[in-house]
């Protein structure tokens, strides 16, 4: 069997790792470099990309033909990427459900193939280090990847000649990096990670051997490079002070472009370099050619203009430490994971947050999980390299499928609950949030129509409680055999696999046909921001509450009305009129109530509409027996009896 290397395919630097006798260690390329920089260049028309540090280097240079953060554009429709993103400084197409494209040198390059770019210069790195073929790998992603991207990282790989064994989500891995030894049988621990492009918090608990995801929250689109467009706005604002070229985006022309990227790349030194000074200097000598910029920057004031976007990431972990059911204090450490981690603003209001003792604070004899500590609050644990972290996790889990790390296994949750549409456009949720994967769970379903020939599975993912409002991951027919409403049995099951990829089998159980689709296609599958959609669900709480009472109470009145309305016909010249008028009077009553239905969201008032059904229901009751009571007649009439 091969050795399966593991890759962090991050938006601003990818990685590749393996593990040797038991350890696991980052490969270097042959320039002795063990960040890739996730940066390609394209020369020109057909002619061999440049990848990482060269690539970087012409980015300054060659705004418009070099990609970076393309792990933004992965698995997304063209109506899901807001106009901001849009700017970056090559060209990017693609609207409404069509994919995503960079426009270079007149061809159309999909994320997939860009992203393929970098992962074969991993694989060479580490063929060339390790001396033999390498055609296995594992490759982490961010959490909140939905199925699309996550498909598309897996495309990625197998256009780079990789057979990609499994996709692990970068907490996870880290997570493994970090606890595979330290902790002890039974632990908590949450995982920060703030990288270029992407933040997660993830709480995991390992539990003999085996690691559980409690739960994961995080943002999609919050990371360093955030901070970094906050240091170039201002440093733009301080050269045109100083007498410098505009660079601010209403004016950016073509032109300026390159001058932008060098403040940009000016921008990302200086921030890095304040995680370890506290004031540091930016030149830019010939920003123009009449033109040399210097300023001095403070940690101080980076702080000041990038404070809240950390204090994004505190929402998340609250949250996901509220889903997990926990308090920070029950964790036994807080990891650090992400380049963006080693600012010590960052480490000081996780500290803060978690209410953190640092770790190895001599604390006498005391171990972890002691009551002193648990008073104290989980350790701040920073001992693997952030930026290696989740290299390494992938590499360990590429050692546990290979056959080594026996003992350890890796369970990790879905980010958001799948269904199916139902009657009336209620979302049925199968799968659950946060349930551990891989699962397989199904139910049965029916029809609501006489002599339907066929249902349609659409397939949803999301939290909110009607179909229209959550995601739309694909749909199919499945036909069967006609019969009255109620009689055909369609049996539903999802099935997450190992890599996060759901399959949807569909059975009609009297005949057994059935069909099974994969979630596969990023054109077929709808991206969007997992946290919008979960604080869409809190935020719309009540009012999407309301919107399936009033669909459950619109279908049971539709089948009262349809039915009394049957009734009514078959027995109108047998009516008494006044109980006629009454009849017609309580009709009256649930139609107008259903008319007040707003056009616009689609709802009512549940109660009044319950009510107004209860009620015709009861006026029916003498109806109801009598039409009864003359079925029953008929029958013995036919047999004889009468
Ligand atoms: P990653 O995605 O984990 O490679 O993280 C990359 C992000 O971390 C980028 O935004 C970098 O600018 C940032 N980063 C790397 N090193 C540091 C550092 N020492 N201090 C602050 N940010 C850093």
């Amino acid at each position: 069997m091969s050795r399966i290397v593991g890759i962090d395919l991050g938006t601003t630097n990818s990685l590749v790792a393996i593990v040797d006798s038991g350890i696991p260690y980052v490969i270097a390329d042959p320039e002795g470099q063990r960040l890739t920089p996730s940066v390609v260049h394209v020369p020109g028309p057909g002619a061999a990309t440049i990848v990482g540090h060269p690539a970087n280097r012409v980015r300054i240079l060659k705004p418009a033909e070099t990609v970076y953060s393309v792990k933004r554009f992965m698995g997304r429709r063209g109506s899901d990427i807001a106009r901001e993103e849009m700017l970056v400084t090559y060209p990017v197409a693609g609207s409404g459900s069509g994919p995503v494209t960079l426009q270079l040198h007149g061809r159309a390059w999909t994320p997939e193939e860009i992203s393929a770019e970098i992962l074969r210069k991993l694989k060479a790195d580490a063929e060339a280090s390790l001396g033999e073929p390498v055609t296995r790998a594992v490759i982490t992603v961010p959490a909140y990847f939905n199925d699309a991207q996550r498909n598309a990282t897996i495309r990625a790989g197998e256009l780079a000649g990789l057979t990609v064994e499994r996709i692990v989500n970068e907490p996870t891995a880290a997570a493994l990096a970090y606890g595979l030894d330290k902790l002890k049988d039974k632990a908590r621990i949450a995982v920060y990670d703030l990288g270029g492009g992407t933040f997660d918090l993830s709480v995991l608990e390992l539990n003999q051997g085996v690691f559980q995801v409690l739960s994961t929250h995080g943002d999609t689109r919050l990371g360093g490079d955030d901070l970094d467009k906050r240091v170039v706005a201002h440093l733009c604002q301080e050269i045109r002070s100083a007498g410098g070229p505009d660079l601010s985006p209403a004016t950016n022309t073509p032109d300026l472009l390159p001058l932008l990227s060098r403040v940009r790349e000016a921008a990302e030194r200086a921030k890095i370099r304040l995680s370890s000074e506290t004031e540091t200097e930016v030149s830019l000598p010939f920003l123009t050619p009449d033109f040399n910029f210097t300023c001095r920057l403070s940690r101080a004031r980076l702080e000041e203009l990038t404070r809240d976007i950390v204090e994004r990431t505190r929402a998340h972990c609250l949250r996901s430490l509220s889903d997990a059911k926990l308090e920070a204090s029950a964790l036994d450490q807080v990891i650090l994971v992400g380049g963006q981690t080693r600012m010590p603003l960052v480490r000081k209001l996780v500290s803060e947050w978690f209410g953190c003792v640092e770790f190895g604070e001599v604390r006498g004899d005391l171990r972890l999980g002691d009551e002193y500590h648990k008073a104290k609050g989980p350790e701040l644990n920073t001992g693997v390299n952030p930026d290696e972290a989740v290299a390494l996790g992938a590499a360990i889990q590429g050692e546990i499928l290979a056959g080594g790390f026996r003992n350890l296994l890796l369970l990790d949750v879905t980010p958001l609950s799948l269904g199916i549409e139902t009657f009336g456009g209620l979302m049925n949720v199968i799968i659950p949030r946060n349930t551990t994967i891989p699962v397989k769970a199904g139910e049965l379903f029916t029809t609501a129509v006489d002599n339907q020939r066929s249902m349609l599975i659409h397939v949803l993912q999301g939290e909110r409680e009607r179909a229209m409002d959550n995601w739309s991951l694909g749909r199919f027919e499945l036909e069967f055999e006609a019969a009255p409403k109620g009689v055909p049995r369609v049996g539903v099951q999802f099935e997450i696999d190992a890599n996060g990829v759901l399959h949807v089998l569909a059975r009609d159980v009297k005949t057994g046909h059935q069909k099974v689709v994969q979630m596969k296609s990023a054109v077929d599958v709808d991206d969007a921001d997992v946290q919008k959609m979960v604080e869409e669900s809190v935020a719309n709480a009540f009012d999407d509450l309301r919107a399936r009472q009033w669909i459950e109470a619109k279908i049971r009145a539709g089948e009262t009305l349809i039915a009394t309305r049957k009734t009514m016909a078959e027995y109108d010249a047998e009516l008494d009129p006044d109980y006629r008028t009454q009849l017609h009077q309580a009709l009256d009553e649930v139609e107008s109530v259903l008319s007040l239905e707003n056009p616009k969201t689609k709802t009512g008032d549940p109660a009044r509409l319950k009510a107004a059904t209860a009620a015709l229901d009861e006026v029916t009751k003498p109806l109801a027996e009598y039409a009864m009571d003359k079925v029953m007649e008929a029958m013995l009439r036919k047999k004889g009896v009468l």
